[in-house]
């Protein structure tokens, strides 16, 4: 059983700083020292979670083994780590409250008035030592979402500020802060630190450590007067300096001795050295690559980068393992028609189909899709990308007029994909889709059975619609092989089409399980596809 020490990290100033980054980082640091780490996110909005938020709001829901919706931050720091997280790494104010007042129904508060200290509090602490009384974490980061002084996160502050006086050295804050640089004076500004140090301070929270997000670097004046104003020891002032790739972060994060000082702030024995080799020797090949590649990622968030995060990180995972730098081109599906297809997809070399809700933009990924299959172009379908391939190759291979899921058309005379038997009675939108991890069954005659290496595989899943099999035997004959099945209720997960150098949609997410140390094998794959496909320059 290992007792856990807290660190926490709180962010200043703005929000968008990196705190999920910087969490992630200092994990991998903490990881290659030896330790066991996990990293927890705590949102103060009231949205229990944030699968029911729309992806313009708050970019995209990562999904985890045990079926939660989640933080995107969850994503980055399953990345870094390698290590899955659950439902207990991501709690919003929404969550704790719900808790909280199913309480208060049952008469478990005994007539006490309920309050926000010390009932809220009480259970934000409660939520924080949970993943520490596993014993199995030497430390647990936990990342507070949004910036000090905003009225929502009082709560989380002075939940930490409890912990901190009854754990001692047992717990560490860091606070992230922007020193912008004023480029009319020529110079780096430390007022809006000092300030934000000074709102923490006022909810009795002194941090021990300063990450100063900057454009430029940090000269000792600037180091030496943070420290003086703020109360910490000028080596607990951190330049994080902005990057070329977030993967660079545990690096200069290393440099500046992030982790060192962590440790003596929560008076751990430092060990005389890290091994993080393996993350030096990916950053180099992502930086030195051999080739390049183009893909079009179809999809109707665009505009928003945030909300395809896991599928460009994988890109970037699947790219390194192919000595391949991969330029994602987005691609918004509402622009492509018949007429214009060829002239957005001249340029890519593989189109990947995103997932999605809702009928907005599905015309123009099903004729992306065909475009794809009829050129020869590799393609990978995710989720609702593999329905519309369904979709595509009923219309025009089979000859199924206007066939459709009965998620766009309740009416259609083909249903090839349809509503989820179990789904039909659910009323409630939050939490009720099919959710996280099932095992999927491989053919072994399959491309994607190689890729896997292993007959039985097991992804993470979000969806409501299915393959509808009352067809399956019209695609296998024609061509569109269902090569993965969910055994226990014959669901078809993955489809394969013959006679292309590589096309396969997935019903579940590859993108969820793609991390630095294991690039996902479709991802690899697929990118491996594409060099294949692409005469070298
Ligand atoms: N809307 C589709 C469904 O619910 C696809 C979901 C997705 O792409 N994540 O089945």
């Amino acid at each position: 059983m290992k007792s856990a020490k807290y660190i926490f990290v709180t962010g200043g100033v703005t929000s968008s700083l990196g705190k999920g980054i910087i969490s992630a980082s200092l994990a991998k640091l903490l990881q290659g020292r030896g330790f066991s780490v996990t990293i927890q996110k705590l949102d103060p909005y009231i949205n229990v979670d944030p699968g029911t938020l729309n992806p313009y709001e708050h970019g995209e829901c990562y999904v985890t083994e045990d079926g939660a919706e989640t933080d995107l931050d969850l994503g980055h720091y399953e990345r870094f780590s390698n290590t899955p997280t659950s439902q207990a790494n991501n709690v919003t104010t929404g969550r704790i409250y719900q808790y909280v007042i199913d309480l208060e129904r049952k008469g478990e508060f005994l007539g006490t008035t309920v309050q926000v200290i010390p009932h809220i509090t009480d259970e934000i602490k409660r939520r924080i030592s949970l993943l520490g009384q596993t014993g199995k974490y030497d430390f647990v980061i936990t990342e507070i979402g949004g910036t000090v002084g905003d009225i929502e996160s009082f709560p989380f502050i002075e939940a930490i500020r409890q912990m901190r006086w009854e754990m001692g050295q047992s717990c560490a804050v860091i606070h992230l802060t922007l020193v912008p640089y004023l480029a009319a004076a020529g110079e780096l500004k430390t007022k809006p630190t000092q300030h934000s140090v000074k709102t923490m301070l006022e909810q009795g929270v002194q941090p021990d450590i300063i990450v100063c997000r900057t454009e430029h670097h940090l000269n000792e004046n600037i180091r030496t007067k943070i420290a003086q104003f703020c109360n910490v020891e000028p080596m607990c002032v951190i330049e994080s300096i902005d990057a070329e790739s977030i993967y660079d972060v545990p690096l200069l994060m290393l440099e500046e001795k992030l982790d060192i000082e962590v440790l003596k702030k929560t008076n751990t024995p430092i060990p005389d050295t890290i091994d993080i080799s393996r993350w030096e020797n990916f950053l180099f090949r992502l930086k030195n690559p051999k080739r390049t590649v183009t893909v079009g990622l179809v999809g109707k968030y665009v505009e928003l980068k945030d909300a395809y995060k896991s599928i460009n990180e994988s890109f970037i995972h699947g790219g390194v393992a192919n000595d391949c730098k991969v330029i994602v081109k987005h691609i918004h599906s509402e622009t492509i028609t018949d007429a214009t297809v060829e002239e957005i997809l001249s340029d890519v070399d593989g189109v990947l189909v995103a997932p999605g809700f809702g009928a907005r933009g599905i015309e123009g990924k099903i004729i992306a899709i065909k475009y794809a299959r009829e050129n020869k172009v590799p393609f990978l379908g995710i989720c609702l990308g593999m329905q519309c391939a369904v979709i595509e190759f009923g219309r025009n291979v089979l000859d199924y007029k206007d066939a459709n899921s009965t998620e766009m058309d309740p009416t259609t005379e083909y249903p090839v994909i349809d509503i989820m038997t179990e789904q039909k009675s659910i009323e409630n939108k939050g939490g009720t889709m099919r959710l996280g991890s099932y095992p999927c069954r491989l053919e072994t005659t399959s491309k994607v059975f190689e890729l896997y290496g292993e007959e039985n595989i097991s992804e993470r899943h979000r969806h409501r619609f299915e393959f509808n099999n009352s067809y399956r035997d019209a695609y296998n004959n024609h061509g569109m092989k269902t090569i993965g099945i969910y055994p226990e209720d014959d669901l078809v997960e993955i489809i394969e089409l013959q006679n292309h150098p590589w096309f396969v949609g997935v019903q579940f997410h590859p993108e969820y399980k793609s991390t630095v140390a294991c690039p996902h094998p479709l991802f690899v794959g697929f990118i491996e596809a594409i060099l294949a496909n692409k005469p070298v320059s």
